[in-house]
């Protein structure tokens, strides 16, 4: 089964760190150069899928072989390649009206960083290309190009690294092509090396539980199995994150000058407004960065912890709605492209499936359409409400919106018993842990008590009155 080791890497001197960031480099600019030319031949063939890959990337590989070396050239070239092919998959599911997994149009693969502003640091080697070796002294060797340990004074055709912390996965039988990366956060390489692992290694033995998954901004995941559990991941204090973020980067793209007044500003000599243009656009990407690696931070280590427990628990399928179809019917438009944005959806999906092939449970994308709104005592989906988290329906049903929405859903796509519900499990994220919360295990109808409408003395206030 497939494990990946992620740790930090150090250079063990400046001449090494500098050879080390050439090579990460040359392999950002490898990529873009690969990347624009698929991008032209996209742009001229209207889309056309077999033009891109006849793009001439061996002149290319012959351009760079002599800094990165021939392997690692071939693997930028492949990664590339790999990412232009999920595209078009993706885009082939967009316009293929029986699949509602992808909901926004897939974008082409992006460049990384430009030449002006700084690349980013971000590089791959090839499986035979490299080695680590763990212990008391771990050590990452990888192979440098020839030009670049000439440019550098460098004799040894090996970059040696020294690794740092402890493996999860010391002991393999294989390892896969290493993706190295210089982490901007704190300063710091780090590299990711997928290794296979015995199944011995495995704890215990998949049963035939099911799981299903509920999707939203408020509540990131609400999780129900077919064991009775349910579990659900707060995302509110992230959610309002991610949107300050996004209002201080429109706030500094509206302070960006125009292309026009630029060049006005150059006439009149005034140099500050261009600083300060050249000031906010670093400062709005940077923000754009630090978005989109929380967010990653927090829903690669949900993904996990999720993943962990319903492996515990035996489950070996989990299903996953579409998100469209739920909250085109009654969510906002505004509400629904924040949550896409929010979300990447894709992304997520893709991390899940990803992190879910390492436990050897199967991710099934279903059709989610109205269990949202469906009350799961009377069956009816015009009749309910939702206020915040709260469903309630005319028949004299109340629950947790999203939990119920997740346990209607499991029990449409299971032909499995479903076992009485224990109380659901909550967990905050701490922006390094998903923790249980404090307010776990109250039930959604202590939960929902305002605070406020509570006397001192315990009376609960009447709603007329308050
Ligand atoms: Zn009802």
């Amino acid at each position: 089964m497939k494990r990946t080791n992620t740790f930090a890497v150090r250079p063990l001197s400046d001449d090494d760190e500098q050879v080390l960031r050439d090579l990460l480099d040359a392999s950002a600019a490898l990529w873009n150069e690969v990347n624009f030319q698929r991008l032209m031949r996209y742009n001229d063939e209207n889309g056309f899928e077999g033009d891109v890959f006849e793009a001439d990337t061996g002149r290319l590989e012959g351009k760079y072989k002599g800094v990165l070396g021939a392997s690692t050239a071939q693997q930028v070239i492949g990664k590339n390649t790999e990412a232009w092919k999920s595209f078009f998959t993706l885009k082939d599911q967009y316009h293929d009206e029986s699949n509602t997994s992808v909901t926004e149009h897939p974008e082409p693969p992006g460049f990384r960083g430009n030449e002006d502003d700084g690349r980013v640091l971000k590089g791959v080697i090839r499986k035979d290309a490299y080695t680590v070796e763990w212990g008391a002294r771990s050590r990452l060797e990888t192979v440098v190009g020839e030009q670049l340990r000439d440019r550098h004074n460098s004799p040894k055709s090996r970059l040696r690294l020294e690794v740092v912390g402890d493996p999860n996965w010391p002991d393999y039988e294989d390892q896969s092509r290493l993706d190295l990366w210089y982490d901007e956060t704190d300063s710091t390489f780090r590299a990711s090396q997928p290794v296979t692992v015995s199944d011995d290694s495995r704890g215990t033995p998949l049963a035939d539980h099911k799981a299903a998954l509920d999707i939203g901004a408020n509540n990131l995941v609400a999780c129900t199995t077919t064991t009775g559990d349910q579990y659900l991941y707060e995302g509110r204090e992230l959610f309002q994150r991610f949107r300050d973020t996004t209002r201080e980067i429109a706030r500094l793209q509206s302070k960006l000058p125009e292309r026009r007044s630029l060049s006005e500003s150059r006439k009149t000599s005034s140099s500050e407004r261009l600083e300060e243009g050249r000031y906010s656009s670093e400062r709005i990407r940077r923000l754009y960065r630090k978005r989109t690696r929380r967010r990653d931070h927090a829903q690669e280590a949900l993904c996990r912890d999720l993943l962990e427990r319903l492996y515990a628990e035996g489950v070996d399928t989990v299903y996953i709605g579409g998100l469209t179809d739920v909250l085109d019917t009654h969510w906002s438009v505004e509400t629904n492209a924040k949550t896409h944005n929010f979300w990447s959806f894709k992304k997520f999906t893709e991390r899940l499936a990803c992190t879910a092939e390492e436990y050897g449970i199967s991710v099934e994308v279903r059709s989610e359409a109205w269990t949202s709104q469906e009350c799961p005592q009377c069956g009816s989906t015009d009749r309910t409400t939702r206020h915040q988290d709260t469903l309630t329906c005319p028949c004299g049903f109340e629950g947790h919106a999203d939990l119920t929405a997740s346990e209607t859903f499991l029990r449409r796509h299971t032909e499995k018993a479903v076992r009485p519900m224990a109380r659901p499990v909550r967990f905050e994220w701490d922006d390094h842990n998903w923790s249980e919360s404090p307010r776990s295990h109250e039930s959604p109808n202590e939960q929902r008590t305002d605070p406020s409408t509570v006397h001192r003395d315990g009376n609960v206030v009447s709603g007329e009155s308050a």
